[in-house]
Parts: structure tokens; C-alpha cells; sequence
């Protein structure tokens, strides 16, 4: 399998929870290495254009006033098969769905203040991270 990078971001809900920690602990514990982490405030124009590809959907008013909401963690992640393991690891989009021990089972309260964001591609994932990180910043880390 191949290493792969992949895009978390830590939501306001859990920076209001108080659960960067704990969340950041089940990522390290699942055998992630973290490449860059910085704590950010999202507008409504940058959480706009990092979730452009929902833009028109019903959620997607709810999902930008959220997501500006508070304080983010952008973490760019590093592992084999990273973008796949990373997605088992959260668990389904609502918590209803996401099976037991997932981050989202866990401590996400429902569908929209679901805790984590995760990259669904290998694409995506290099897209996302250069949103958030320049690759000077995660080179220097690599080691
Ligand atoms: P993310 O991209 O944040 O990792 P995801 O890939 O599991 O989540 P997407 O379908 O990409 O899910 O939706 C992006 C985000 O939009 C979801 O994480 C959630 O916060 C919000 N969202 C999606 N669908 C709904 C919905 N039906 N109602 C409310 N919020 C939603
Ligand atoms: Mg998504």
C-alpha cells in the first residue's frame, strides 16, 4: 500500500468541547503521523471555498455558519493508505450511522456538528492540505 496524505480538521464543535486532545490522540494512537497543526478561524468566504463542492445543496447555508462558527484544527496527516483508514477511523457522516469506536460515534452530537472533516480522495487530500499548509511547512516536518 501506498503513503498516502490526507486532510482532518478538527470542527468548532470540538474545540468548543474541549476535545482537540482527545481526538488528536485517537488519530497518533491509530498509527498517524501529523505533519502540520495549526488552530485557525475560519470566515464564511473560506469555508466556502473549502467546501465549494456543496455549494447549492440544502446544508449548505447550515454547514458554512458552523464551520465559521469558532476556532478549527487543520491537521495534515501522514500513513499508509491514509485516506482510507483515516475515513474508517471517524466513522459514517452522522453518528447515528458510525459504527462503534469511531471519532464521530464517539463524540459528534448529529449529522452537521459531526466533530471531524476528512478528505474523501487521494486527490482531494493534496488539495485540501495546500488549503491550509504550503508544502515548505510540511516538508520541514517530515523527519
Ligand atoms: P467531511 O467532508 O466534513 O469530512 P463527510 O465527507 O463525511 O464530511 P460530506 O457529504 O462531505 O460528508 O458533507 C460535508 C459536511 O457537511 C458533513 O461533515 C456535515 O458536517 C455537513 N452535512 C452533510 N450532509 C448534511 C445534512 N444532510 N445535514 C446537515 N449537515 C450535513
Ligand atoms: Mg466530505
Amino acid at each position: 500500500m501506498a503513503i498516502e496524505r490526507t486532510l482532518a480538521i478538527l470542527k468548532p464543535d470540538c474545540v468548543r468541547k474541549q476535545l482537540i486532545g482527545e481526538v488528536t490522540s485517537h488519530i497518533q494512537k491509530a498509527g498517524f503521523k501529523i505533519l502540520g497543526m495549526k488552530m485557525i478561524r475560519l470566515t464564511s468566504e473560506t469555508a466556502g471555498g473549502f467546501y465549494a463542492v456543496h455549494r447549492g445543496r440544502p446544508f449548505f447555508d447550515e454547514l458554512i455558519k458552523f464551520m465559521s462558527s469558532g476556532a478549527c484544527v487543520p491537521i495534515a496527516l501522514e500513513k499508509e493508505n491514509a485516506v482510507a483508514d483515516y475515513r474508517k477511523l471517524i466513522g459514517a457522516t452522522d453518528p447515528k450511522d458510525a459504527e462503534d469506536g469511531t471519532i464521530r460515534k464517539l463524540y459528534a452530537d448529529n449529522k452537521g456538528e459531526n466533530i471531524v472533516h476528512g478528505s474523501d480522495s487521494v486527490d482531494n487530500g493534496k488539495i485540501e492540505i495546500s488549503y491550509f499548509f504550503s508544502e515548505r511547512e510540511l516538508v520541514a516536518n517530515n523527519s
